[in-house]
């Protein structure tokens, strides 16, 4: 070993999931969206302005946090924005998990809160699921430095209602709550009306997802002004300039095309509510998805086997070989024309393996 190498920080790194060359590969596997960004968002970078780029960006990101927050009814000083909404949680973590008690999360859930919990140091405690991969409101009266949860979470695709959340935050008024809303577009109801009476609340967005801007890396959270005056401090100590002034004017020009946006994601839930009946036909089962994608087993091909197969036809999804979840795919909605093709090679794999 060489010196310098006892000196390195040992991480066992989040695995996103693979972002394939081939464009002709249907990639179903990271939850982008089939559909283009606003038409503003194109018009913008066709024309842009490339003096722009001489100069640094707004470190406050002044205009994006002001149209989020006339887009949800806050003040600006309530929003914080970054790089997408992993840079967003990865700040939160820093920020309010500086205690010595353990942080909860459930046991299946996104994969990035114990990576960030590993590297930053944080003691955390994975709480299961229910068999059924609920999350029992419950199971979060006990002890704790802080909670995070997905809702809908990931990747089950399960929604629990808003009296779930205000259980939680009542039973932990001196822990930082924070419920990763990164799906919710796709027809869930936002716990956002109880920031008005829980200062403890962080509600964390993306763009990635609903508004078709996974390129761009674009995430934001809202909060009472306390909470987000504590992250940009911590911002400040990381990074002064997060977001590209390309990234901060294509994220207002996206926020005020709400008619488009709400279309797009009415298609999306659309194709999810069907593809949840087609895929039943052959023979998957999984919980009603209130995401844009679905969580699947088949009932007698295991989850490895028909991720592979699917691999060989070109199309990607996502499988993790896990307890619990070894059996599902999690399976991003894609086009009506990708899902299409993806019930046809499914097909093909069930047939192809009753022969
Ligand atoms: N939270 C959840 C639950 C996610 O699934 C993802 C997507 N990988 C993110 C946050 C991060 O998304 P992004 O950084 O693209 O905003």
């Amino acid at each position: 070993m060489k010196e310098w190498m006892k000196n390195v920080r040992n991480v066992t790194p989040y695995v996103a999931g693979e972002q394939p060359a081939d464009k002709n590969i249907i990639k179903l596997n990271t939850n982008e969206n089939p559909y283009p960004p606003a038409p503003a968002v194109r018009e913008l970078l066709n024309g842009f302005d490339t003096d722009i780029l001489r100069k640094y960006p707004d470190p406050d990101i002044k205009d994006l946090c002001a149209e989020l927050a006339a887009y949800h009814g806050l003040s600006s000083d309530r929003v914080f924005c970054g790089v997408g909404s992993d840079d967003v949680i990865s700040v939160a973590f820093l920020t309010f998990f500086a205690g010595k008690k353990k942080v909860l999360f459930p046991d299946v859930t996104y994969a990035f809160y114990p990576v960030w919990a590993q590297l930053y140091g944080i003691p955390y405690e994975e709480i299961p699921l229910k068999e059924d991969f609920r999350i029992d409101a419950a199971d979060y009266r006990r002890e704790n430095g802080g909670i995070i949860i997905p809702n809908p979470n990931a990747p089950t695709s399960i929604l629990e209602g808003i009296e779930f959340v205000e259980d939680i935050l009542k039973h932990n008024p001196s822990s930082m709550v924070m419920i990763d809303e990164a799906y919710i577009d796709f027809g869930g109801k936002s716990v956002l009306p109880l920031l008005e009476k829980y200062d403890n609340l962080l509600v964390i967005r993306t763009f990635s997802k609903s508004r078709s801007m996974a390129g761009m890396r674009i995430g934001y959270c809202m909060g009472c002004k306390e909470a987000i005056a504590a992250m940009n401090s911590i911002k400040a100590s990381i990074n002064s300039y997060t977001l590209s002034q390309i990234a901060i004017s294509a994220g207002v020009l996206s926020v005020k095309d709400d008619a488009y946006f709400k279309e797009q994601c009415g298609r999306i839930v659309k194709t999810r509510d069907e593809a949840l009946k087609t895929l039943a036909g052959l023979g998957f089962t999984g919980p009603e998805s209130a995401a844009n994608f679905v969580f699947v087993k088949h009932e007698s091909l295991p989850g490895d086997y028909i991720f592979e197969e699917l691999k060989k036809r070109r199309i990607f999804v996502r499988h993790w070989n896990k307890p619990r979840i070894a059996d599902y795919l999690r399976i991003t909605i894609g086009s009506d024309e990708e899902m299409k093709r993806l019930y046809e090679a499914l097909n093909d794999i069930i047939q192809s393996e009753r022969k």
